[in-house]
């Protein structure tokens, strides 16, 4: 059984925009899962139709094997949502929101004060939990909204855009809370649009793109096709014709411009290193942006990611 099975999901808004065209997708239950896409992609309607916020026009999910369509409510319960925009009631203290969250999803109230104060405690928050939320840092409300989605306990987190907008501090911070929530068996499903979160963090991942996914792998084996390197090599003087080398690819740009792609292993040293014994001198050398960013854009056919 899976902790998310979407099958064929389609979602057209009024207006008649396809958000999302077609999606399946499996996520293992334990699962530290990305979905990546750039802003527009259809990644929050996703998680909108698992947690009931936005209704699907097609399509099945499965929370860990309950259909949505067939028992809502408990297909919820076995989910925290932690959305993009703060969505807390700005008058009550953090200890309240917890308290209140925990008790819609029946804990008794002794067991929901407890919990509320260990995960105010685990987010860095205790000494807030009984100022009014309106006077918290933006970095606050985004750890009370994670304490929020874990009160009840559920199985699986979902997380949308976690990190956006919140600075380098919080971010690792927010990072390294994630992973030890992973490493004690929780399911954890997060959209980014930050190649680096995806790479930190998951293990597996998919890239969605116009409401399609265009890739669905996992991470070890994206980077293994990310291993290798492209230079972008300018010559001090144009060569008229591309010298034959053996140990790697090389394309001519232009005259004085070569791309050279390095696999695992081999280190630029080679690559000045050949580049000499065909007595061609080298102006400068940079690598040529890539990684997942080449990787989207070579599947899409974009021109940027964003
Ligand atoms: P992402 O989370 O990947 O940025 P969204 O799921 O928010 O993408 O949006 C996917 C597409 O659906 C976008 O083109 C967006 O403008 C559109 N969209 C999202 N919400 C609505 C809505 N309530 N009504 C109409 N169109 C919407």
């Amino acid at each position: 059984m899976y902790a998310i099975e979407v099958e064929d999901l389609r979602k057209t808004y009024h207006g008649g925009h396809e958000a999302l065209r077609g999606i399946s997708l499996k996520i293992a239950k334990g699962d530290f899962f990305a979905l990546l896409g750039p802003n527009g992609a259809g990644k929050s309607t996703l998680i909108g139709i698992l947690c009931s916020l936005v209704r699907k026009t097609g399509g099945r999910c499965r929370i860990l094997g309950i259909d949505i369509d067939q028992n809502m409510p408990q297909a919820k319960s076995l989910l925290g949502i932690v959305p993009q925009e703060f969505n807390l009631n700005i008058f009550e203290p953090p200890l309240q929101i917890l308290i209140n969250q925990a008790g819609y999803y029946g804990v008794p109230p002794r067991v929901a004060r407890q919990r509320a104060e260990q995960y105010l405690e685990k987010l860095g928050l205790k000494d807030k939990a009984k100022t009014p939320t309106r006077m918290l840092s933006g970095g606050m409300k985004r750890r009370l909204m994670i304490a929020r989605a874990l009160v009840h306990e559920p199985p699986i987190l979902i997380l949308d855009e976690p990190t956006a907008g919140v600075d380098v501090e919080l971010r690792r911070l927010i990072w390294n809370f994630l992973t030890e929530l992973n490493a004690a068996g929780k399911t954890i499903v997060l959209t980014t649009h930050y190649l680096e979160e995806a790479e930190a963090l998951c293990r597996n991942l998919a890239i969605i793109d116009e409401g399609k996914i265009v890739l669905n792998t996992t991470k070890k084996k994206l980077l293994a096709q990310l291993a290798q390197r492209t230079y972008v090599v300018e010559l001090a003087r144009p060569c008229k014709k591309l010298p034959t080398i053996k140990e790697f690819p090389v394309v001519a740009v232009d005259a004085s411009t070569l791309e050279a792609t390095l696999q695992r292993g081999q280190d630029v040293h080679l690559l000045f290193k050949v580049l000499d014994r065909k007595q061609l001198t080298v102006h400068s050398i940079r690598e040529k942006t890539n990684r997942l960013e080449q990787l989207f854009l070579e599947l899409t056919g974009k021109k940027e990611f964003l």
